[in-house]
């Protein structure tokens, strides 16, 4: 089918180019001129503004980094809204239930319909086709889209509320922030008492504190100290917000998610919002004065 797609970073690109290589004819558009060639060799078509995108397809997608940036490729100047052509604006980003409903209720005054469809499961999901995509909207576009999304992951009808995928998403991302940080704590508090963090990380993965940090994140990019894993400490603190918003205009206050919101607080403060969100890791090791890993993937004292 034919598809716009605006956003091409580290998840929109490889979504992209599945998509490309799937067969559907794409329309593309990124703020980064070397992120839309790329895609340009491989057969998509460049777009100059993201309503030029809504003026060529019916079904637009966007995978962009904030709230801000999905309002305005959706709903500002030049935005998809002024489209001539688009009937449903797909929104693969994270931006919490309130935005998607804000999105949703300023693009339905044009006849154009807002789907939430966050997805989870990394870089390397987006690349094989494996991401887990949670989406709401009328299940009439949910069934037109369908085809275009099982090519990116497996896809779950979350709901036709508006914002229902979104909190699906924040729910899932409160638990991974949950496991980077908790998995943290856990390994620094062997290390610090003489525990090798590699052995460590083998107990867990073949018991039961198993969880997706222990499973991926040590191995790949924690315990090699590479701190390469994909996703960016601001977007991870940008979804842990999110989260606690969300409980909050639920009239929920939860003691685990408010421990981990202080903690990921401390992690973009110290570390910045542009680190590796496994370098999550780093503030816990420097308080307890121990560093995780290494060359050998064994432990040494903080110097
Ligand atoms: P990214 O920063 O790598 O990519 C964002 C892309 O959007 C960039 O190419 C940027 O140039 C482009 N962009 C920014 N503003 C724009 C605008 N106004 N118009 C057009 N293009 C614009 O971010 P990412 O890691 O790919 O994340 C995208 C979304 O997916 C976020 O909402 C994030 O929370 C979510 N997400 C990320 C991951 C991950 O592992 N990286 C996993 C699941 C969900």
């Amino acid at each position: 089918m034919e598809i716009g797609f605006i956003g091409l970073g580290k998840m929109g690109f490889p979504m992209a180019r599945r998509l490309v290589e799937a067969g559907h004819q794409l329309t593309v558009f990124d703020t980064r001129k070397e992120a839309v060639d790329k895609l340009i060799e491989i057969g998509a078509q460049a777009a100059s503004s993201p309503k030029e995108i809504a003026d060529r397809c019916e079904t637009v997608l966007a995978s962009l980094p904030s709230l801000q940036a999905s309002l305005e490729v959706a709903t500002g100047t030049g935005g998809v809204i002024e489209g001539t052509r688009v009937k449903r604006f797909v929104d693969l980003s994270t931006v919490g239930s309130q935005m998607a409903v804000r999105i949703h209720g300023l693009l339905a005054k044009r006849n154009i319909v807002q789907i939430d469809s966050p997805v989870s499961g990394g870089v390397g999901g987006a690349e094989k086709g494996t991401l887990a995509v949670m989406v709401s909207g009328p299940r009439a576009d949910f069934e037109v889209l369908k085809p275009a999304l099982d090519v990116i992951g497996k896809v779950f009808f979350i709901g036709e509320k508006p914002g229902s995928g979104q909190t699906m998403k924040l729910a899932n991302n409160f638990l991974s922030a949950t496991a980077m940080v908790a998995t943290s704590e856990a390994v620094v508090m062997g290390v610090k008492s003489g525990l090798d963090p590699a052995v460590m990380i083998d107990v867990i993965n073949a018991g039961s504190g198993l969880n997706t940090a222990s499973r991926d994140k040590f191995p790949r990019a924690v315990l090699p100290r590479s701190f390469d894993f994909g996703f960016a400490t601001g977007l991870m603190v940008k979804d842990v917000r999110l989260c606690l918003e969300e409980m909050k205009s639920l009239g929920l206050s939860m003691e685990v998610a408010e421990a981990v919101g202080r903690l990921w607080e401390v992690v973009i403060r110290d570390m910045g919002p542009e680190s590796d969100f496994t370098s999550a890791i780093k503030p816990i090791e420097k308080a307890a004065g121990v560093v995780v890993g290494g060359a050998k993937g064994g432990s040494h004292a903080a110097k």
